[in-house]
């Protein structure tokens, strides 16, 4: 077979309710630009019927390809997965709940097409999600793009479409923790966002990443995008000192004086607050440490059970 022209990745995790729609309304908008596409579903360990039926649907669409891992990865290692095998001159990264919309796809293309970017990312204009998510989404990505020193946009995930040199340059990254929209930023070339209205999950179930996740991909984009961790960590020592510096001098007033010295619950509460401090300190100078770990483990960031692409 042919080099396919484009290829979009999709990870999915227990989404057999949504795979007929997801494959229907993908195929319609991909065979729209051109018929030589590959659509690489990762099933990222999925216990439900998803692989049973994207294999059934492969039987007569042999550009849909299926790829398993060994285990679920959670869907930024699903991702590259997928990416490592995308054959495809332009190569996209779509959600498969359907709130990244795959008729978005077309636009993208034109816009690599026409070389009037190397990257197009999907930018939310609106979010059909509960507020209190929405809420945590949007301080999160304040946080980033205020601390990363890149230049994120806000409202971005993973939705987007890159070119070869970009996808080259991006899979070149090959570090553990992988917070993909940081390392997208990261690259830089030319990037140009694609205005869209996130939907609400195609068939109305609960998100695959639970508060949990989510939370955890944020600290991996925090602590490995910027050095806010240990900023806050060198403040507050900073503020403290100067805190006790001036209490310290009052005491010695006083004690000079002849005032009366504090009681025991100054002093107990200024060890309290100086073990809890530096009880957190050590949490962040560990969570370096770890992640200094994890990478020099160099495990690999997933394993292919099957491909099934011929
Ligand atoms: N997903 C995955 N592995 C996981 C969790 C999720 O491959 O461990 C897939 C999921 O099937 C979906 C996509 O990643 O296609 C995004 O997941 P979800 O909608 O739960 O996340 P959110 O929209 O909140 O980012
Ligand atoms: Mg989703």
């Amino acid at each position: 077979m042919l080099d396919p022209l484009i290829s979009v990745v999709v990870p999915v995790y227990n989404e057999e309710g949504l795979i007929d729609t997801l494959l229907k309304r993908c195929l319609a908008a991909l065979e729209s630009i051109t018929p030589a596409f590959e659509l690489i579903c990762v099933d990222d360990g999925s216990r439900d019927q998803t692989l049973p039926r994207l294999l059934a649907a492969r039987a007569t669409e042999p550009r849909l390809k299926v790829l398993v891992l060994s285990r679920n990865f959670g869907h930024q290692s699903a991702y590259t997965a997928g990416l490592h095998a995308a054959k495809g001159q332009y190569v996209a990264m779509m959600d498969g709940d359907l709130q990244d919309p795959p008729e978005l796809l077309p636009r993208m293309y034109e816009m690599l097409r026409t070389n009037e970017c190397d990257i197009a990312y999907g930018q939310r204009t609106d979010r059909a999600e509960g507020w209190g998510r929405q809420l945590l989404i949007k301080s999160f990505h304040g946080i980033f793009s205020n601390f990363s020193r890149l230049k994120q946009s806000d409202n971005v995930g993973n939705f987007s479409m890159l070119n070869r040199k970009a996808l080259d340059a991006f899979l070149s990254l090959h570090e553990k923790n992988r917070y993909l929209p940081g390392l997208r930023a990261f690259i830089g070339f030319r990037q140009l966002p694609v205005a869209y209205a996130r939907q609400a999950r195609h068939d109305g179930t609960l998100p695959k990443m639970s508060y949990k996740r989510l939370f955890a991909l944020a600290l991996d984009a925090l602590f490995s995008f910027s050095d806010l961790p240990i900023k806050i960590c060198l403040y507050t020592g900073l503020f403290g000192m100067i805190v006790f510096l001036l209490g310290g001098i009052w005491v010695l007033i006083s004690k000079a004086l002849g005032v009366a010295p504090f009681g025991w619950s100054s002093l107990e509460l200024s060890i309290y607050f100086i073990g809890s401090i530096q009880l957190l300190f050590l949490g962040v100078l560990g969570e370096y440490v770890f992640r200094i770990y994890r990478e020099n483990q160099n495990r690999p960031i997933y394993f292919i059970q099957d491909y099934h692409d011929e």
